[in-house]
């Protein structure tokens, strides 16, 4: 199995965990003989049934094609996986997810429903179908212009590697240079230690602050009783704690 294939295969367990987790599933129906489909449990027949379709187009990059499928097939799997977790229905008109290939620089952008992908970094980062499943958290947050671009960055890193991808997690960070605004993963694992500290589903009331452009940063003391410095200040001071006896100063 190439490593690649390995990553692939971990995207679908934890897809199929995590749609275990967010749907309960009712026990299907009895009869399930071989000409009988099987049901679909009512729960997630909305999400199944509103045809999301995922297009493809390499025509800029055809040595791309074998991955774009991959990428294809990840999309189809977790868009309802993601729009579930943040509790982000489809707007009228979304139902299509474009997938672009093409020459050039830096990694992916995206813009409304449209991923733009650089070929040469698929090349070179074969395994890394997990920025895919980043900028498709973007296609899915359709969020209004907004300042707080931390946030969203923070969004699609902690969708990406507390959902999909955990060892893409931080290890540790550096206190004199990290800050909660730095988006991306030192978010992502910000929103997940709140998460869980607080016990509060803030990734997801966040977002649908954003989405409906009335987020505010004293969201967080809202649902934690404190404000995001303090918490980030708490944060770091957890991982101090965390650390190995061994490692801190005699
Ligand atoms: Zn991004």
């Amino acid at each position: 199995m190439r490593a690649s294939d390995v990553s692939h295969a971990l995207f679908a367990s934890t897809a199929v965990a995590l749609a275990t987790a967010v749907f309960s599933f009712p026990a299907l129906a009895e009869s399930t003989s071989p000409t009988t489909p099987l049901k679909v449990p009512a729960l997630i027949e909305p999400l199944v049934s509103r045809n999301l379709k995922v297009v493809v187009d390499t025509s800029g990059a055809p040595d791309c094609q074998a991955w774009a499928q991959r990428a294809k097939e990840m999309v189809e799997l977790w868009h309802p996986i993601v729009s579930a977790y943040l509790d982000a229905p489809l707007n009228p008109g979304e139902k299509e997810v474009q997938l672009v290939f093409k020459e050039m620089k830096g990694v992916a952008a995206t813009s409304k429903n449209v991923i733009t992908i650089a070929s040469g970094w698929v090349k070179s980062h074969p395994d890394d179908l997990g920025m895919v499943l980043h900028e498709l958290v973007h296609v899915i947050q359709d969020y209004p212009p907004t300042q707080s671009v931390w946030l969203m960055e923070g969004i699609a890193d902690y969708i990406r590697f507390w959902m999909a991808e955990p060892e893409g997690q931080p290890k540790q960070f550096n206190r004199a240079k990290e800050n909660y605004r730095n988006g991306y993963r030192t978010t992502g694992a910000f929103l997940a230690w709140i998460e869980k500290q607080y016990k509060t589903p803030i990734v997801r009331d966040a977002n649908l602050a954003l989405r409906r452009g009335t987020y505010k940063d004293s969201l967080f003391e809202e649902k934690t009783g404190k404000n995001l410095d303090a918490l980030w200040t708490e944060f770091m001071d957890s991982l101090e704690k965390a650390k190995p006896e061994a490692k801190r100063p005699i």
